[in-house]
């Protein structure tokens, strides 16, 4: 499967089956966004290549740690290992093009913006961020439920 950013300067490949989607409401993750909440997967790093334009990625860092990293001549979110775990990758979905993975989980929805009415029934809201990010990977490859939280 194939993505690239909004002037394709950036490409990238996703090999093997995409997992299941989450969305993020949280307040970093609208300012990145410009929007009610992103909408992304995680992946293991040998699911994932760049094809082009790595040397257009920008990284901002802020000092607590996140980071955001992006397209400069465009400004779209592009993917990025989790700085977490650098053994996963952080794919913003509406980069790829044929997604046919759904929306499973909603995150920080304790914090989303009052204005934010785009939470689906049938996908598992997370009041906070899961505190183990390879077990929500694994949970949105299609794995056993996330026990905790
Ligand atoms: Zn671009
Ligand atoms: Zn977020």
């Amino acid at each position: 499967m194939i993505g690239q950013c909004l002037c394709t300067s950036v490409q990238f490949e996703v090999h093997g089956k995409l997992p299941n989607l989450y969305q993020c409401h949280c307040s970093l993750c609208r300012r990145q966004s410009g929007a009610a909440s992103n909408a992304a997967t995680i992946i293991p790093l040998d699911q994932f290549s760049w094809t082009a334009g790595e040397s257009h990625i920008h990284v901002w860092r802020k000092p607590s740690g996140l980071s955001s990293h992006f397209c400069r001549e465009c400004g779209s979110p592009v993917p990025n290992a989790l700085s977490s775990d650098s053994s996963l990758m952080w794919i913003p979905v509406g980069l790829l093009d044929g997604v046919e993975s759904e929306v499973v989980a909603h995150l920080c929805c304790d914090s989303k913006a009052d204005w934010d009415n785009s939470l689906d029934v049938g996908a598992r809201c997370f009041p906070e961020m899961p505190d183990d990010l390879r077990e929500f990977a694994f949970f949105l490859k299609g794995g056993q439920q996330l026990n905790r939280i």
